[in-house]
């Protein structure tokens, strides 16, 4: 399908860039036309010749439009084939008073050749679609030929074996053409999704760079060598380090996959605490197991301790939501100021004595140490 759109898309673009051309060569053959005595004979071949360039340009604006709009069916393709069929006929029309009616008058061949050159080109440029290419050339040859039923036999077995002959060698032309195109377009289709599969292997190596893969936090590296903290306003801040209390259990009562589903159920639960409380820059990152490290844009230590607290009831609450026992789950948190320009490993070293202190005071709660 995607590399039907190509090849549609590079058809009408040539279909657009050779509209004037096909409009001179047009005017050219019909001009020379009139110089051949019976002149009135091209009157209405001109006219379908042009019903023909009309349809063919209503036909390629809307599947140009289509392509722009992304939409996911270009043109009913048997609307195109009828067109295609038209525009071939309408060629062979314009050579027919010619055949019908010879002279040895120069414009002749003008006219003869101009009609095989237009035709020859059309059926190359449109091969690889074989919707347009067919039923034009066919729309062509079964014009000619069934004009040739009126004329006398041996003009038209020599009239038919040139067809064949000229048409023989168009046709083997652009089947070769047209495979050329289509390996083009194969080769453009497979190159396409190789960079989409690179861009998003891309962009997932740089998620799980900075990315706890579990939990979608921020991992240690983001926070330790890439320090994200840093852009933060303030001159001062808060680090917490949350390690769950009894976690070990819940694997072994539960099972690994549970364990797996309550921590990410906490990560959610800390952003979503984060993301409610006022200003920028507060972020979490997963230290590891069951401990994360929370980052406050906080300054003010009421106000950090009350971050804390909210971070404490909601790990609470996730805990609860899984049926874990009293006590199981829930979160021991050590809190710590950290002056702007401070490494934060430094401020976690004294909220991880601070968290020391809240498991050895019986847990699921939060204490600080004064840096
Ligand atoms: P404490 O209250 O003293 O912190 O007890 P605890 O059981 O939480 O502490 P401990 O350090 O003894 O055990 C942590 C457990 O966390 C061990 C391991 O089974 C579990 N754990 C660590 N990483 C993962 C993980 O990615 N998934 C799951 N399901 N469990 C993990
Ligand atoms: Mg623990
Ligand atoms: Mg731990």
């Amino acid at each position: 399908m995607e590399r039907l759109r190509l090849l549609v898309h590079s058809t009408a673009e040539t279909e657009r860039r050779t509209l004037p051309a096909n409009i001179a060569g047009t005017l050219l053959v019909i001009g020379a036309a009139q110089s051949l005595p019976n002149a009135a004979d091209f009157y209405i071949p001109m006219l379908l010749r042009f019903l023909a360039l009309f349809a063919t340009a209503l036909l390629y604006g809307r599947i140009r439009r289509r392509l722009e709009a992304k939409a996911n069916t270009l043109v009913p393709m048997r609307m195109a084939s009828v067109v295609a069929a038209f525009g071939g006929a309408s060629w062979a029309s314009i050579v027919l008073p010619i055949f019908l009616d010879p002279y040895l008058h120069p414009a002749s061949y003008i006219v003869t050749a101009g009609v095989f050159i237009s035709v020859a080109l059309v059926i190359t440029s449109t091969s690889a679609i074989k919707h347009i290419a067919i039923p034009y050339t066919i729309g062509f040859m079964a014009t000619f030929l069934g004009a040739l039923a009126f004329i006398p036999l041996e003009t038209a077995l020599w009239l038919a074996g040139g067809l064949f002959f000229l048409m023989g060698g168009i046709v083997i032309f652009s089947i070769g053409s047209g495979r050329q195109r289509l390996e083009s377009a194969n080769t453009w289709v497979h190159n396409r999704r190789l960079t989409e599969d690179l861009e998003e292997a891309l962009a997932r190596a740089e998620f799980l760079a900075i990315r706890d893969p579990l939990t979608g936090l921020y991992n240690r590296r983001a926070l330790f060598e890439d320090r994200i903290y840093e852009n933060a306003p303030r001159n001062r801040y808060h680090v917490l380090i949350v390690d769950l209390d009894h976690f070990k259990q819940v694997n072994d009562r539960f099972g690994h996959d549970t364990g797996d589903r309550v921590l990410v159920g906490v990560a959610t639960a800390i952003r979503d605490v984060l993301r409610s409380l006022p200003g920028e820059g507060h972020l979490a990152a997963r230290l590891g197991g069951e401990e994360f490290a929370v980052f406050l844009a906080i300054a003010d230590d009421t106000e950090a301790d009350r971050a804390a607290e909210c971070l404490r009831a909601a790990t609470h609450r996730v805990a609860a939501r899984f049926g874990l026992p009293p006590g199981v789950g829930t979160a021991s948190i050590g809190i710590s100021s950290m002056p702007r320009g401070e490494h934060v490993s430094k401020a976690l070293q004294r909220a991880d004595n601070a968290l020391y202190e809240a498991k050895k005071s019986g847990r699921n709660r939060v204490r600080r140490q004064v840096a």
